[in-house]
């Protein structure tokens, strides 16, 4: 697999604390769904702030939704070292990258953190993390995704066009991952999820 784009200098895994993966093409809702999960999950899970050069839309926070940072910025801290994985999610548009910072203090705690990012990310980060929790949330539908990409009404036509050619990709990738969850109806795929992090919580006990 070429990761040579996003991995930087190696560092320590950490044995305690677990990862958990959730990709699922943009538009497909993992941002409701993971909230959800959040709310009414039991088990000690934190979300990975992620870092990226896209500008904010509206109502999304610095350092709460992402920390919004320039090109200048990510690329100073690419070189440092700082990324677990970075990469430019839609084609040579936009940085994203997953900071040590935002995992290294929660798995030391011994939580389980949780990082929404891209297809290509998640790759990488299954190469250092292979005992990564992965789940893939999947539309009902290639139609459903569009209408709701397009009802979303922050994204250009490009834009719109962009995350449906990048959607196809991660589709035919989706088996990479070892659970996979249709966000058909939201309340089912917060049920699904919770249910295979609670059986992961629980295995991970016996181990
Ligand atoms: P959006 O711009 O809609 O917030 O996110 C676009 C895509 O970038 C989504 O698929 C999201 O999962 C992904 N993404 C968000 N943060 C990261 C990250 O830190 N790394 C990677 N590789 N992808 C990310």
């Amino acid at each position: 697999m070429h990761i040579g784009q996003g991995m930087t200098e190696r560092k320590p895994i950490l044995r305690q604390g677990r990862l958990v993966i959730v990709s699922g093409p943009s538009g497909v809702g993992k941002t409701s769904v993971m909230q959800r999960v959040f709310d009414s999950s039991e088990l000690p899970l934190v979300r990975s702030v992620s870092a990226t050069t896209r500008p904010p839309r509206p109502g999304e926070i610095d350092g709460q939704d992402y920390h919004f940072i320039t090109n200048d910025e990510f690329q100073l801290r690419r070189q440092r070292g700082e990324f677990l994985e970075c990469f430019q999610v839609f084609d040579h548009s936009c940085w994203y990258g997953t900071l040590w910072a935002a995992v290294t203090p929660g798995l030391a705690a011994g939580k389980w953190v949780v990082l929404e990012i891209d297809v290509q990310g998640a790759l990488a980060v299954m190469e250092r993390f292979a005992e990564a929790i992965t789940i893939f949330l999947r539309p009902s539908s290639r139609e459903e995704l569009e209408r709701r990409l397009r009802g979303r009404g922050t994204e250009t036509e490009q834009s719109i066009c962009r995350r449906l050619a990048k959607a196809d990709r991660e589709l035919a990738l989706a088996d990479r991952y070892r659970h996979q969850v249709v966000n058909d109806r939201l309340d089912e795929a917060v049920r699904q999820i919770c249910a295979i992090l609670t059986t992961e919580w629980e295995r991970a006990q016996h181990d």
